[in-house]
């Protein structure tokens, strides 16, 4: 049961005069390097809802960027974490270790794609969990470089921000980054040059062309990839795609890894969205989704990858919190118990159903995409020469915002409204915010 009425209300101005006053608190004591989507001040989340400090009540399209798949206070959640919360807070796991670690990472090996040895090592952030990533398959295959791909996202950190292709906001003055990282295209159906039908195929074989010319295949310690990308657009990468690339870091001894942080744990409506076509990545790497909202990020991987670091080699001071490893268990429980993929297929129906509608009504939607709650829409000018329409998509966020509905943009170009709800979210609900956004849409 939620403690906090499923219901969307709108009693102020949006932010309203409390949300105002911590606002101005904030801006003289927070760097402003910081934003926020919507300075609205959370005063309580749940289900689909988050309620602010002026008693405004927003539904949620974002999930606090697709980590409280169970909701923000999933009841599992918050009886297992408070329970270890009152046993102990930490002693360090690399110090005296407990099960709650040994517990998740017996969980990610049986939920992750194949039936091979797997182990698994926890770090706090989805960056963190990449670099470890790095560090593993560099130490396994005693190789240096790294293949990314274009709209690739992989964090914030100096490695992680190497590894993302877009500069602006992740990387503009930031260098420098990080050596031997290569950047080469990914299959882009919406964007790509001969149109979708062959895009899967061509873009592995310029992948690989420009691996085996530029780099050589010899010399890659990892291909990592978005199996959907997240920051980049929602981008599916056209079917075929990420087989080619997978065979052929196989048949080069190259590591191939998964970034599954943001599309992983039933947000597509699978455990993983790597499922979709097969494939079995020998790492993965999870956080967002993975514990309820508390920090926590993993690795895992066939045992003799995970293996190849020496003693002492990963790790970290909290990595693998007692309480957040308490918060995945209750948040795994939470997604077998409430069948949340199932409830992330559907949630795909209904909203495909209702933005196909709305795309016959207004031209500015120039693509439709994504699994399971993890939908967005790519706005354009004109549907011919597909031009980016980042001002709608601002535009389109902030009339939403207004009406209490919380929507988060993404893309390499900026004009991508995307659509993450908790799993949990209510049909009601689900419908509500959709009519808002469709209102939105003839406003804009
Ligand atoms: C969010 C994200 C990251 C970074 O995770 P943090 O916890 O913010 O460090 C890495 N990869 C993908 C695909 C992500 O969506």
């Amino acid at each position: 049961m939620s403690a906090i009425p499923q219901e969307r209300r709108v009693v102020t101005a949006i932010p309203g005069p409390k949300s105002q006053e911590l606002q101005a608190r904030r801006l003289s004591a927070v760097a402003g390097g910081v934003g926020s989507v919507l300075p609205v001040f959370t005063a309580r989340a749940d289900g689909g809802i988050i309620e602010d400090v002026d008693g405004n009540r927003l539904i949620d399209f974002g999930s606090g960027i697709a980590v409280t798949t169970v909701g923000a206070s999933a009841e599992a959640v918050v009886r297992r974490a408070s329970a270890q919360l009152a046993d102990f807070t930490h002693t360090c796991f690399m110090v005296t270790p407990y099960e709650g670690y040994v517990e998740v990472c017996e969980a990610l090996a049986e939920l992750t794609p194949g039936d091979h040895a797997k182990k698994s090592a926890l770090f706090n952030s989805g960056a963190e969990a990449v670099e470890n990533a790095v560090k593993i398959a560099r130490a396994y295959t005693k190789r240096q470089a790294v293949v990314v791909f274009d709209h690739g996202y992989h964090g914030r950190t100096n490695l992680t921000m190497a590894l993302t292709a877009k500069n602006m906001p992740y990387k503009n003055g930031f260098g420098p980054f990080a050596p031997e990282v290569y950047r080469v295209p990914v299959a882009y159906g919406y964007r790509w040059p001969t149109g979708p039908d062959n895009c899967g195929p061509e873009a592995a074989a310029q992948a690989v062309d420009q691996i085996t010319k530029q780099i050589g295949p010899d010399n890659v310690a990892a291909i990592i990839i978005e199996p959907v990308l997240g920051e980049g657009g929602f981008i599916e990468p056209a079917k075929g795609f990420l087989p080619a690339v997978a065979r052929f870091a196989r048949d080069n001894g190259i590591v191939f890894v998964a970034d599954e942080i943001q599309s992983g744990f039933c947000r597509t409506g699978q455990w993983f969205a790597c499922e979709d076509e097969g494939i079995v990545p020998d790492l993965i790497t999870t956080a967002k989704g993975i514990a309820g909202g508390l920090p926590l990020s993993a690795v895992t991987g066939r045992a003799e990858i995970m293996d190849a670091a020496h003693a002492g080699g990963l790790g970290g001071t909290y990595g693998g919190n007692p309480v957040a490893c308490a918060g995945a268990l209750g948040a795994i429980e939470t997604m077998r118990e409430q069948d949340l993929n199932g409830k992330a297929r559907r949630i795909e129906e209904v909203m495909k159903r209702r933005l196909s509608a709305m795309a016959e009504k207004f031209d500015v939607i120039g693509d439709i995409r994504g699994r399971g709650a993890m939908i967005a829409i790519e706005l354009v000018k004109d549907r011919a020469t597909k031009e980016p329409d980042a001002g709608a998509a601002g535009a389109l966020a902030r009339a939403c915002h207004a009406e209490s509905v919380l929507v988060l943009t993404c893309g390499t170009y900026g004009n991508v409204l995307r659509f993450l709800p908790p799993l949990v979210i209510g049909e009601d609900l689900l419908n509500e915010g959709l009519d808002v956004i469709e209102t939105a849409l003839a406003a804009v």
